[in-house]
């Protein structure tokens, strides 16, 4: 079975490579991302594998299906850039990982949080120059500060689960309360209660039409003056104008983001010798107290190990005509 992988990464290239041992499947390596431009590239294979910032709308998959590809599988959790009804229209069937270290993500999100607090990014680079002066590196304790956790999945509940070991109150919001997570002491409550009452906010819901937006101008108000934001989940789950704007008023205290609305056009390349045209996610890097990464929470090696694995026994299990456990519908 050939399948070709689009926006491939070297990393994706060794797991892929090391755990590809069936001899059953093919893989060919393209750098290229998944758009109107390069789905030829798809011509002659039976499947492809895609990452999160892959287009996968109705026009793509038509011409996917032209070519014979029966099989996309996702190499990533969320699947907000897949037409899914389009894809079950067109029958090709769409696989996903659906849970790959959700500690990998909860972590990082933790990681935000600490540089933030701590400013360790800015100590790093201080104590480089010589410069062993603690102006300005004040922090805040993380105990008994709330921390409030929307989308309490398999990620948020990691994340939750991190927070109370640093002795945090949790307040959590999701459509469906899980509780287990209650039992630990992890409190479900409105979405507007944990908006006014946390001191750090973290989003872990997927990106769909309820949750897009979630932090906008009306929920920003509702929020305590120097409110820590913190998203490692989807980049168009908060409005970023807004927040830039809440940032310059300082009502938001603290931004450390993993994702952001238009990463397509940036995130996993090397743009260091390029004019970057956004600015927005200029304006963004200009702030003290905004932390930016390029989509790598996911990033371990706990977590690439179980995307290769996953990924090709989906592929196999298709392959096999076998149930596809990890069928999006
Ligand atoms: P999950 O499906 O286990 O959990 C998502 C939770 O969100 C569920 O409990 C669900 O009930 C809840 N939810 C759905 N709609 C909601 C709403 N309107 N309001 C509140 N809660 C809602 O998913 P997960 O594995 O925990 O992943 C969460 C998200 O993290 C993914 O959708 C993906 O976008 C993101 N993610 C990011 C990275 C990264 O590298 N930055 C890696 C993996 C996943």
């Amino acid at each position: 079975m050939k399948v070709a992988v689009f926006s491939s990464k070297l990393y994706d290239e060794t797991y892929f490579n090391q755990f590809n041992q069936s001899g059953e499947i093919e893989l060919v390596y393209f750098k290229e991302s998944l758009n109107p431009n390069s789905v030829r590239l798809a011509s002659d294979f039976d499947a492809i594998c895609v990452f999160v910032n892959d287009i996968v709308d109705a026009e793509i998959l038509k011409m996917l299906k032209e070519m014979g590809i029966g099989l996309i599988a996702l190499r990533c959790a969320g699947f907000n850039n897949v037409d899914i009804a389009k894809a079950n229209e067109l029958d090709i069937k769409i696989v996903r990982v659906p849970a790959y270290s959700p500690e990998a993500v909860a972590e990082h999100a933790v990681a935000l949080i600490l540089t933030l607090n701590r400013k360790t990014h800015k100590a790093y680079n201080r104590v480089r120059e010589g410069n062993f002066s603690l102006e300005k590196l004040t922090g805040f304790n993380l105990a008994d500060k709330t921390v409030g956790v929307i989308g309490t999945g398999k990620i948020g509940a990691a994340f939750c689960k991190i927070m109370q070991g640093f002795s945090c109150k949790v307040l959590a919001y999701d459509k469906y309360p899980n509780k287990a997570l209650a039992d630990t002491g992890v409190e479900y409550v409105e979405v507007d209660d944990l908006m006014q009452q946390s001191d750090i906010i973290s989003l872990h819901c997927p990106l769909n039409e309820e949750t897009k937006h979630i932090i906008n101008k009306h929920t920003l108000k509702e929020m305590k003056n120097g409110v820590m934001l913190i998203n490692t989940s989807r980049g168009g789950l908060i409005n970023t104008k807004h927040v830039v704007k809440a940032l310059k008023h300082k009502k938001v205290g603290f931004l450390g983001i993993d994702v952001y609305e238009q990463e397509e056009n940036l995130f996993f390349e090397d743009l260091s010798e390029d004019i970057i045209q956004d600015e927005l996610i200029m304006r963004l890097i200009s702030f003290p107290n905004v932390v930016i990464t390029s989509h790598q929470a996911f990033l371990t090696k706990e977590a690439l190990e179980q995307i290769a694995t996953t990924t090709l026994n989906n592929i196999l299990d298709h392959k096999h005509g076998l149930e596809l456990k990890n069928a999006v519908n």
